[in-house]
C-alpha cells in the first residue's frame, strides 16, 4: 500500500511528520507537499504559471519528499498524475494545525489537498487538530493509521471522503469519535483598508466565528471533546429546488428566446 501524504501548512509544517511516521507502519509513505504555508487556498489549481517541484529532505529517514511551489491541490495532482503515476493507494491531507469545520471545508487547502485525491477516485482523509498552535498530534496521526488499515482491508470503500477534526488533547482525554455532518460556521469578514503611497489596498481578515451549536455536528463533537468525521460527498445538488426550478425553466426559456427575436429585429 502506497500511501500519499500532503498538507496546506507547508512542508516544514510540525503536523505532517508525526502523521508520516504513524502512516510509515501501514504501508510505503511518500510525500509530496507544498513548500510553503498554504493554508485557506482551497481546491484551487495554479493554471497560470508553471508549477515546480523539488526533491527535498525528509525529516523522516526514507521517505521520498518532493516540496512543490504550488497550492495543496496541484501538490497532489502532481504526485498521483506525474511523480507517482504508478499508484498510490490513499491520500491523507494534514495533519492541520487549526480546525477545519462546517462551511470552512470549502476554503481549507487541507480539504482541498483531500478532494483531489477524492477526484482520482481515491479513498482520501483529510485531518485537522483544533488549536492554531497545536500541542498534540499523535491522536490525529494514530487515528488515521487506524483508518488507512481500515482501507487496506477493504473495511471502508475506497470512493471516500473524510474531513477529520480533533481536540487539541492527549489521546486519553479526548472522549469518543463522532460520525457528524458539517455544521454551519460562518465569520464576519472584516475588511481592512490602507494606503501603501501608491494604491489603495484591503486586507480580508477573518472575524469571530459564529457558530452553529446543533447536536451531530462537527462543531458540536468537538465542543463535547470528541473527535469529529464527516464523510463528505461531492454532489451538492440542491434535490429540494429542483421541483420549483423545473416549474420556472419554460419561463425562462420563453424569456431567452423574446430576448433574442429582439435582438435579431434590431
Ligand atoms: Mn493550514
Amino acid at each position: 500500500m502506497r500511501i500519499l501524504v500532503t498538507n496546506d501548512d507547508g512542508i516544514r509544517a510540525p503536523g505532517l511528520w508525526p502523521l508520516v511516521e504513524s502512516l510509515k507502519r501501514v504501508g510505503e509513505v511518500v510525500v509530496v507537499a507544498p513548500d510553503r504555508e498554504q493554508s485557506g487556498v482551497g481546491t484551487s489549481v495554479t493554471f497560470h504559471q508553471p508549477v515546480r517541484a523539488r526533491k527535498a529532505r525528509s525529516l523522516v529517514p526514507g521517505v521520498v519528499t518532493y516540496a512543490v511551489e504550488g497550492t495543496p491541490a496541484d501538490s497532489v495532482i502532481l504526485a498521483l498524475g506525474h511523480l507517482f503515476r504508478d499508484g498510490v493507494d490513499v491520500v491523507v491531507a494534514g495533519i492541520n494545525e487549526g480546525p477545519n469545520l462546517g462551511n470552512d471545508v470549502f476554503i481549507s487547502g487541507t480539504v482541498g489537498a483531500a478532494l483531489q485525491g477524492y477526484f482520482y477516485r481515491l479513498p482520501a482523509l483529510a485531518l485537522s487538530v483544533d488549536a492554531w498552535e497545536t500541542s498534540h498530534f499523535e491522536a490525529a496521526a494514530e487515528l488515521a493509521r487506524l483508518l488507512v488499515e481500515k482501507i487496506a482491508s477493504q473495511a471502508l470503500p475506497r470512493e471516500m471522503l473524510l474531513n477529520i477534526n480533533l481536540p487539541d488533547r492527549p489521546l486519553s482525554q479526548i472522549e469518543g469519535i463522532e460520525i457528524t455532518r458539517l455544521g454551519a460556521r460562518s465569520y464576519a469578514d472584516v475588511i481592512q483598508e490602507g494606503h501603501d503611497g501608491r494604491r489603495k489596498y484591503y486586507w480580508i481578515v477573518r472575524g469571530d466565528p459564529q457558530w452553529d451549536q446543533e447536536t451531530g455536528t462537527d462543531i458540536w463533537a468537538l465542543s463535547q471533546n470528541r473527535a469529529s468525521i464527516t464523510p463528505i460527498q461531492i454532489n451538492m445538488a440542491n434535490h429540494t429546488l429542483v421541483s420549483l426550478l423545473r416549474e420556472l425553466a419554460p419561463f425562462l426559456f420563453q424569456a431567452l428566446r423574446q430576448k433574442d427575436e429582439v435582438d435579431v429585429s434590431h
